[in-house]
């Protein structure tokens, strides 16, 4: 017979994803309690987090599902800026882009976007703290945090975690959300797949004089891609890929030298650029879990793939297991399931691997291509990118790609959001 359990699910990591899965579940009715090794006000600081993330259409349609996409305005604004036109181009610093480009716009896809945006930008600081002010409101979910989980078991009924100051908390499910380095996970014996990809990412935020209209650009350069993605105002988050050496030597440089080397990249097309924000560096590789399942575990987010930012995806993947695992679990429920047995967890994996390993090798793919500055390549990906440029079906499948709308949406993916439960009672 079932015991009753501490909480219906235990979500370590209250990252962006561990947080928007915790309040998917707790919105269709469960009892959940998320735990995180930081403290969140720590979290909240400016200086956490300085990327920006491209916020597919629908994965900005479960955020408003969720409430997320309201706590994201203030006053008369939002934080989230509309992406409208995507250029891809291939190029070399200090050189004017290739012609032969690919252009997407969002009026191409109007009648599967209804006339929304390709996606959004969003500052990662602004999306964490909509995400805390809407976990926080939501009865039915516990912070744990700061908190240190050494050790977990599962039986037939439940999983408890054990703390290293010695408390102890179950759960009918735990779920690892903590990220590419996933404690939970090495604790459960879970290995990846990884592979280096010899570059780092700087990340930093410029104002510039003119406006940007919505537009992003990736620009592939020998060294790796070169992004300005669309915030609010004038003003753009930039990723600059770039070998390990070069990525160190242009974080060492002054704030003049800096300036000029992003300016060599940019051109002149958005007038004076200037940087207004600090530089962070992030090392880049692809890594994938071999399951995502296990005893009374899940894996989601960057704890079960961690990929290149190359096309503004990880997020978005990790938003994809969310609303997926929260469905199952409802479903579970209806059928009178057990939400933590092998059963349900397999549905999960069969509906999120595909998807994910897709992307992932995807996304390597398309870093090899690009990164390097081998003379055929350099003319067979320009031509690919024209040819795909004057294929509408082709970039029509690119678009909605995209904007997260092929395959198998879940609800929440679709902008349905489940009845909002406020109780704090489990409902198993
Ligand atoms: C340069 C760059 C640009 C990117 N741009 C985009 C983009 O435009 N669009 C997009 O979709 N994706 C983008 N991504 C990917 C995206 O940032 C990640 O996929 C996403 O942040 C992963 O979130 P997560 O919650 O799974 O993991 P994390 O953000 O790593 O969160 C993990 C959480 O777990 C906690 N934690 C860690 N260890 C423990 C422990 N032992 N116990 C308890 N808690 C623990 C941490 O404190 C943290 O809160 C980008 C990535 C990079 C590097």
């Amino acid at each position: 017979m079932k015991t009753k359990s501490d909480f219906d699910v235990l979500i370590v990591g209250g990252g962006l994803v561990g947080l928007t899965a915790a309040l998917a579940c707790a919105q269709a009715g469960f009892k959940i309690g998320v735990i995180d090794i930081a403290k969140p006000a720590d979290q909240l600081d400016d200086t956490h987090d300085g990327r920006a993330s491209a916020i597919a259409t629908a994965s900005f349609r479960m955020m408003r599902a969720l409430g997320v996409a309201d706590a994201l305005v203030e006053g008369d604004n939002t934080h989230a800026g509309p992406i409208n036109q995507i250029l891809v181009s291939d190029g070399q610093a200090g050189e004017a882009p290739s012609p032969l480009n690919l252009f997407f716009d969002a009026a191409q896809i109007e009648e599967v976007n209804a006339g929304e945006p390709l996606g959004y930008m969003v500052e990662n600081r602004r999306m964490r703290h909509a995400l805390h002010i809407q976990t926080k409101n939501q009865k039915n979910i516990t912070w744990i945090a700061p908190a240190r989980v050494c050790h977990f078991q599962a039986d037939a009924s439940k999983t408890t975690l054990s703390f290293d100051d010695g408390r102890t908390l179950s759960a009918s499910l735990l779920v690892a959300a903590d990220g590419r380095n996933s404690f939970v996970r090495k604790l459960a014996g879970i290995g990846v797949t990884a592979w280096p990809c010899n570059q780092k990412a700087i990340v930093t935020t410029v104002e510039h004089e003119l406006p940007h209209d919505g537009i992003a650009h990736e620009l592939f350069l020998p060294s790796g891609p070169f992004a300005i993605l669309p915030l609010t105002g004038n003003r753009a988050s930039i990723v600059w890929t770039e070998t390990p050496r070069a990525a160190d030597a242009a974080m060492a440089l002054d704030n003049d030298q800096f300036a000029a080397e992003l300016a060599r990249r940019f051109g002149d097309f958005l007038g004076k650029v200037w940087p207004i924000a600090p530089r962070w560096c992030y090392p880049l590789s692809f890594q994938h879990a071999k399951t995502y399942i296990g005893e009374r575990l899940v894996l989601i987010g960057d704890a079960a793939h961690g990929i290149h930012p190359i096309a503004g995806q990880g997020f978005n993947l990790g938003l994809r297991d969310a609303a997926a695992l929260a469905e199952i679990l409802v479903q579970a429920r209806a059928e009178g399931r057990d939400i933590g047995t092998e059963f349900t967890l397999d549905k999960f994996e069969n509906w999120r691997k595909f998807d994910n390993t897709a992307l992932t090798h995807a996304c390597d793919v398309f870093n090899r291509l690009f990164s390097n500055n081998v003379g055929p390549l350099k003319h067979a990906r320009r031509l690919g990118l024209a040819t795909v440029d004057k294929l509408p079906p082709l970039r029509e499948f690119f678009m909605k790609e995209a904007s997260g709308q092929v395959g198998d949406l879940p609800p929440l993916l679709r902008g349905k959001s489940y009845e909002r439960h406020h109780g704090a009672e489990s409902s198993l």
